[in-house]
């Protein structure tokens, strides 16, 4: 066995996949799986189709070429570049999207490769990452976009709680809901989706909140980790689908204090301690390279992390009730981002089961 590692279990992602597909089918939703945190892994992929999901997305388009052998339409989730409309058309049949040039340069090649690619035209309800902010903005590149051959309209769509941190509402997914009906009489057309958001959205299937006409998420984190809004625990979920194992290599008891004069840290910020005598100290075989510690959360609560450097976890462990020795594996919990760059890292060993 090799370390460290993360190690996931791909039953717990089938059944949260399952439980969350069908809270959404019951509402009139199909559900796309977001892989990326996996970077669109197949089996992670795998376990999200035997779970339900009728769509495949991905921000990457090479996650999403990854996949290719799946038959589950292909969705790419980042606003494509114009430099990649090609491969884009090659390995996505759908894409969300913002801007006409890009949109103009995927029909072109769509001509080209003989495809019909189907676009999700983003609308920017105020979390200000991508989307169309201005509603006259709207019907404008709609008029636009309508002529064009190669790629259709399929549909509007959001993000929230992802840069601005903006909370999905029944009143901000209501606009977009009522943009796509605006849309559809201005243009005499018809649009099959009104993609609603990710995980953070299904906190409003409680109480009923989500908008009629949302038909449509895009679910990663609540499938993979069972979190949904403010990354809160859904109840009926696996919490610990994902875990990360890391081995000790050294354990003493030191000080809690350096000795000397504290200048810079090695990422160039000047750390503080704080005097708690001596303490027993572990340091596991992992890093800010692999992982930002702040993103690991130790199976054992009684231990405490001190930080990183690059290649070094320090641990305090003077008040477990375990007794650690060197060469023993320590695990821990991981937060979204520690998922992401554990998945990453090509230092991590990934082991699925
Ligand atoms: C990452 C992402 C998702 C999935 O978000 P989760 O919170 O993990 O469900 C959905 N849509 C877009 C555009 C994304 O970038």
């Amino acid at each position: 066995m090799s370390y460290p590692r993360i190690e996931i279990d791909l039953t717990k992602i089938k059944n949260n996949t399952r439980i969350m597909v069908e809270a959404c089918s019951e509402r009139g939703i199909e559900v796309a799986g977001v892989t990326k945190v996996f970077c669109g892994h197949k089996k992670i992929a795998e376990a999200m189709i035997e779970g339900g999901v009728s769509i495949l997305a991905d921000s990457r388009i090479e996650n999403l070429r990854r996949l290719s052998g799946f038959s589950q339409p292909k969705m790419l989730i980042r606003i494509p570049m114009l430099s990649q409309v090609s491969r884009v058309v090659k390995y996505a049949d759908i894409s969300l999207v913002s801007d006409l040039e890009i949109i103009k340069g995927l029909s072109k090649q769509a001509i080209k490769q003989n495809k019909l690619h189907k676009i999700i035209l983003m609308i920017d309800l105020g979390d200000l990452r991508e989307g169309i902010f201005y509603e006259e903005d709207i019907s404008a590149i709609v008029k636009e976009i309508v002529p064009l051959t190669g790629v259709q309209l399929y549909g509007v769509g959001t993000n929230l709680t992802c840069f601005g941190g903006v909370m999905p509402t029944s009143e901000n997914l209501s606009r977009l809901v009522d943009i796509k009906n605006k849309l559809e009489a201005e243009f005499n057309l018809k649009l099959n989706v009104v993609s609603g958001g990710a995980s953070g959205s299904t906190s409003l299937f409680d109480g009923n909140k989500l908008p009629k006409g949302i038909n449509q998420l895009r679910l990663g984190s609540s499938l993979t980790l069972g979190i949904g809004l403010n990354d809160e625990p859904i109840e009926g979920l696996h919490h610990d689908a994902v875990k990360l194992v890391a081995e000790i290599v050294e354990i003493k008891d030191k000080p809690s204090v350096p000795i000397g004069e504290i200048g810079l840290d090695a990422f160039g910020l000047k750390p503080v301690f704080l005097e708690k005598g001596i303490r027993k100290r572990a340091i596991c075989a992992l890093g800010k390279q692999d992982i930002n510690p702040h993103h690991l959360i130790p199976y054992d609560s009684l231990i405490e992390i001190l930080g990183a450097s690059s290649d070094h976890l320090l641990l305090d462990i003077t008040d477990t009730e375990e007794q650690y020795s060197i060469g023993d594996k320590i695990k821990f919990h991981l937060a979204y981002g520690g998922c992401l760059s554990a998945m990453t890292s090509s230092y991590i060993y990934k082991k699925f089961f």
